[in-house]
C-alpha cells in the first residue's frame, strides 16, 4: 500500500497572510510557502506576523525543500524567519526567488539557502515528489499553481491565481495542462485560492488598466504624473512605463523596494523599456512637469513609504504642487483603509489631483472570483476539495462553490490554521492539529509574546499608573507617603485629589501588611497592586495597567 500524504496547514487558512503549508509522505517534508502577514490595527507595534514554526522545529531534519508559488510577501516573507531554523533549498520562478532573495539577504542568511530556479512547466523531483511548476496569472509575474505527483496520486495546489486571458506577457493560465494531468492521472485533491470566493463574475484583466492608465495619461499632458502600485507588481509598472512613453515622459523610480525591482526585473526581462527613458528621482524637480512620470511605492499608505513622506510635504526627492497628478494604482490591503484615506488627504492639501480606484477604473485584483474559481474546479475535477488562502468566510464560500460545481458534499472540507488533511487509500481524513498561533514580530525587539502584545493593548486603551512606596520592615512602617505617577489614565491636574487618595489607600494597605509581619517585597507589591487597583477601578471604571514598585530601606 503507498504511503498516506499528510498536509498540515500552519498559515492562512483563516487570514489573508502568513501562508505555509507542509505537505509530507513517507516521513519527508516540503514546505509551500512561507509567509507573512501584515499587523491589525489592534497589534500595536508589531510589524509583522508570522506562521507558528513549533511543527517545523520539531522535525528539521526531515524538511527536505521549500516550494515557493510566487514572490508575494504573503508567500515569500517569513522565509528568512524559517532559515533561522534550519538550512534548506528553495525552489521558485527566477523572479520569485529574486524577490525572496532580497529578503533572505537583508538578514544575512543567504548561506543557509540553496536557492534553485524553475521554469515553466518543469518537473522536479523534491524529496518523495514529483513536482510539476504550472504557470497561472497573478498580479506578480511568473506565479505557479503547483501539482504534487505523490504516491496518493496527483495534489493540486492553485496558488494565487486568476485566468487572465489577455495578460501583460501573454503568459496564461496553463487550463490545458490542468485538464490535461485531470484527464489522465486525475487529481484526487485540489486547493484553491479563496481570496475572492464572495465576489460574483470574473476578475477583469490586467491590460485593462493600462487603456485606463494611457487614457489618464493623454488628458494630463502639461501636469506632472505620479502613479504608486506595489513594486512587485512588474505588470502594472510596465503598463505606467508604456502610459508614460506614449506620450512622450521620462520614468524615475521614488523608494527603495521600486528601485530594487525594476532593476531585478529589468535584470531578467519582465521588465522592458528603452535605457535612455529612466531618469534619476533628484532631477525630477528640475524637469518640465508634463515631462516626466514618477512610479513610487506607499500605495498602502506606510507611514515612512515615499508616497505619506510626499502627502506630508516631507518628501526629500518630491515637492508636490498644484497641478500635480497622483494615481494610486492599488486597492488597500483589509486594515489599511484608514491609513490610504489620510494619505488622499495630505496629497489633496499639497494641491494634487488624486486618482483611485474610486473615482477610475485603476485597479484589478490579482484573484480569482467565483466565475474562475468554478472554471478551476471544472478543470480539475477533484475528488477532494480544501479551500485555502482566505479568512474564514471566504473558505466557507469556497466550500459552497465546490459542492455547487460537483464535489461530493463530504468531500468538500473546510480546514483552519493548525489542521491536517491525510489522503490515503480510502479518501481524506483529517488528522492531528499542530500549533498554529500568531507569532508577532517587533522588528527592533524580536519576537512578541502575546504577554507583550497584551500589556501593549492594555498601555494603549487603558493607560498605566505606577506606585512607588518606601518601607522599612525592620521599624514595620511605610517610609513618606508612596508617590503615584500615571500615564494615559487620567489628566493629572485635575486629579490631584484622586492621586492623593490613591497614595493613602496604598499606605494604609502597605502598613497593614507590616503589620501582620509581612516583608517580603512579592507580596508586598501585591498588597499595594490590590488596593490602588480596587480605588482605581471604582472611581474611574477603567482598568489602566497597575505597577507597583516597592522599596526596601
Ligand atoms: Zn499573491
Ligand atoms: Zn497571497
Amino acid at each position: 500500500m503507498p504511503d498516506p500524504v499528510r498536509i498540515t496547514f500552519l498559515g492562512g487558512l483563516g487570514e489573508i497572510g502568513r501562508n505555509c503549508a507542509c505537505i509530507e509522505t513517507g516521513g519527508r517534508i516540503v514546505v509551500l510557502d512561507c509567509g507573512i502577514m501584515f499587523p491589525e490595527p489592534d497589534m500595536p507595534g508589531i510589524d509583522l506576523v508570522l506562521p507558528d514554526f513549533s511543527f517545523l522545529r520539531e522535525r528539521v531534519d526531515d524538511v527536505e525543500a521549500v516550494v515557493l508559488t510566487h514572490g508575494h510577501e504573503d508567500h515569500i516573507g517569513g522565509l528568512a524567519f524559517l532559515l533561522r531554523e534550519l538550512s534548506t533549498t528553495v525552489y521558485g520562478s527566477a523572479l520569485t526567488l529574486g524577490l525572496a532573495r532580497h529578503r533572505v539577504e537583508e538578514a544575512g542568511l543567504e548561506s543557509r539557502a540553496t536557492f534553485v530556479e524553475v521554469r515553466d512547466g518543469e518537473r522536479r523531483a523534491i524529496g518523495p515528489f514529483d513536482v510539476e511548476f504550472i504557470p497561472v496569472t497573478h498580479s506578480v509575474p511568473h506565479g505557479f499553481a503547483i501539482c504534487f505527483h505523490t504516491p496518493q496520486g496527483a495534489i493540486l495546489h492553485s496558488g494565487d491565481f486568476k485566468i487572465d486571458l489577455t495578460p501583460v506577457d501573454g503568459r496564461l493560465t496553463d487550463l490545458a495542462r490542468i485538464g490535461a494531468i485531470a484527464d489522465g492521472v486525475g487529481i484526487r485533491l485540489l486547493l484553491s485560492d479563496s481570496t475572492n470566493a464572495e465576489e460574483p463574475g470574473f476578475t477583469e484583466t490586467e491590460t485593462a488598466v493600462g487603456a485606463t492608465l494611457l487614457r489618464l495619461f493623454q488628458a494630463r499632458a502639461g501636469h506632472r504624473i505620479v502613479v504608486t502600485c506595489f513594486a512587485s507588481h512588474i505588470h502594472r509598472v510596465q503598463q505606467v512605463v508604456e502610459a508614460a512613453v506614449a506620450t512622450g515622459r521620462k520614468v524615475a523610480t521614488l523608494g527603495r523596494s521600486m528601485a530594487k525591482n525594476f532593476e531585478l526585473a529589468r535584470r531578467l526581462g519582465i521588465l522592458e523599456l528603452p535605457d535612455d527613458v529612466l531618469v534619476d528621482v533628484e532631477h525630477v524637480d528640475d524637469m518640465d512637469p508634463g515631462s516626466v512620470c514618477v512610479v513610487s511605492t506607499g500605495s498602502q499608505g506606510e507611514p515612512l513609504s515615499a508616497l505619506a513622506l510626499m502627502a506630508a510635504g516631507e518628501s526629500k526627492w518630491l515637492r508636490l504642487r498644484d497641478g500635480d497628478v497622483v494615481v494610486i494604482s492599488a486597492h488597500p490591503i483589509p486594515g489599511n483603509e484608514w491609513a490610504v484615506g489620510r494619505v488622499i488627504d495630505g496629497l489633496h492639501r499639497r494641491g494634487a489631483e488624486v486618482i483611485h480606484t474610486g473615482v477610475e477604473p485603476v485597479h484589478v485584483s490579482g484573484h480569482a472570483r467565483q466565475g474562475e474559481l468554478k472554471t478551476l474546479l471544472s478543470v480539475a475535477g477533484p475528488e477532494w476539495f480544501v479551500p485555502v488562502h482566505g479568512e474564514y468566510r471566504h473558505l466557507v464560500n469556497h466550500v459552497q462553490l465546490a459542492v455547487r460545481m460537483g464535489v461530493a458534499p463530504d468531500n468538500a472540507v473546510l480546514c483552519e490554521d493548525g489542521d491536517s488533511v491525510v489522503l490515503g487509500d480510502k479518501g481524506l481524513r483529517r488528522g492531528d492539529s499542530v500549533p498554529s498561533g500568531f507569532l508577532y514580530v517587533d522588528g527592533t525587539v524580536g519576537d512578541v509574546g502575546h504577554g507583550v502584545l497584551r500589556d501593549r493593548r492594555m498601555l494603549a486603551e487603558e493607560g498605566v499608573v505606577v506606585v512607588v512606596a518606601t518601607v522599612d520592615p525592620h521599624a514595620g512602617e511605610v517610609v513618606g507617603p508612596p508617590e503615584i505617577i500615571t500615564r494615559g489614565w487620567v489628566h493629572a491636574p485635575e486629579a490631584e485629589a484622586l492621586l492623593g487618595e490613591a497614595s493613602a489607600v496604598v499606605q494604609s494597605a502597605l502598613e497593614a501588611a507590616l503589620s501582620d509581619g509581612v516583608s517580603d517585597h512579592e507580596t508586598l507589591r501585591r498588597h499595594a497592586r490590590k488596593a490602588l487597583g480596587r480605588l482605581v477601578g471604582e472611581r474611574t471604571r477603567r482598568r489602566p495597567m497597575i505597577v507597583p514598585v516597592v522599596v526596601t530601606v
